[in-house]
């Protein structure tokens, strides 16, 4: 692999408050293999940001079998689609996301991008249309979210015609994502990456059969909400991620993230469920390529 990513910068956390920019060590690997069914690797994080070749290497050294890459933009989702038609380790999905529908402006100009969208998503190592969602946390004013709310329509759309998993964006936003796939019907495989509801919830999200999608932050001491969930989901539902470079595990949150970590987060999971971690990353592996289909096949 040689075309580097079209790097972003991840956002400064604010004067006063330095990051320790350095990645952290490589943990024990798993026994048992699984996968990141989430990361950025065009975003950059750390003082030398790793490549996505060395952070796939890191990741195979720990027992990761393959990632999903997934779009943002409409460039990044470019970038995502060609990594993965190229890279046997890697998975694409692609979608505008929900904080970068509005940057459109007008509806005419979202659905041009999103029509590219569509054509990247019939691409057979595209396998999933995300992130898309709401997030009600960043995007405010009214004709921004009009725009939010039409794109992920959108992408709803797309996934089902498709017949590709829809990963979702929910960012205090739960009673709407799950109104609006009630009112336009869901695809058959629905993810909540980087899952933020709490227990009560999770049983809505469950009954329907959608996917939780666990990240570092279930480490975090504050977080009993989503340990909760984790705790009482039913196991055939559970995926793993890492939302790289954020949301970094204890004890190197604040550091940059890469699914070389995914380990750790593995561990706390199989800990909050009281099994072994080897039975936890099995599940796992089982669960996401249920989800995606096979990293090996075309
Ligand atoms: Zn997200
Ligand atoms: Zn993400």
């Amino acid at each position: 692999m040689s075309e580097d990513a079209p790097f972003r910068t991840r956002r400064d956390p604010g004067e006063g408050n330095p990051r320790d920019l350095r990645y952290p060590p490589l943990p024990e690997p798993l026994e048992v293999g699984t996968y990141d069914n989430h990361t950025h690797f065009d975003f950059a994080d750390g003082e030398h940001p790793l490549s996505a070749s060395e952070q796939l290497d890191l990741a195979s050294q720990a027992g990761i079998l393959g990632v999903v890459q997934v779009g943002v933009t409409l460039e990044s989702s470019i970038w995502s689609a060609n990594l993965a038609a190229r890279e046997a380790r890697v998975l694409a999905a692609v979608a505008l996301h929900p904080n970068e529908a509005p940057i459109y402006e007008t509806e005419d100009a979202l659905a041009a991008a999103i029509a590219q969208i569509e054509l990247l998503a019939s691409q057979p190592r595209v396998r999933a249309v995300g992130e898309t969602g709401l997030d009600f946390f960043r995007t405010e004013g009214e004709s921004s979210l009009k725009l939010q709310r039409m794109s992920f329509e959108e992408h709803i759309r797309i996934a089902k015609e498709q017949n590709i998993a829809l990963m979702i964006h929910d960012r205090e936003a739960h009673d709407e994502v799950l109104e609006t796939l009630e009112r336009l019907g869901a695809p058959d495989r629905v993810v909540l990456h980087c899952y933020s509801g709490d227990l009560d919830f999770a049983k809505k999200v469950a009954e329907r059969g959608w996917y939780l999608s666990f990240a570092g932050n279930i480490t975090i001491k504050r977080n009993q909400h989503l340990r909760d969930a984790l705790e009482w989901a039913p196991k055939e539902l559970l995926l793993v991620e890492t939302d790289a470079p954020f949301l970094t595990p204890e004890p190197f949150r604040g550091r940059p993230n890469a699914s070389y970590l995914v380990p750790i987060t593995v561990r706390k999971m199989a800990e909050v469920r009281g099994i072994d971690a080897n039975e936890m990353a099995a599940q796992l592996s089982e669960n996401t390529e249920r989800v995606y289909g096979s990293w090996s096949a075309a």
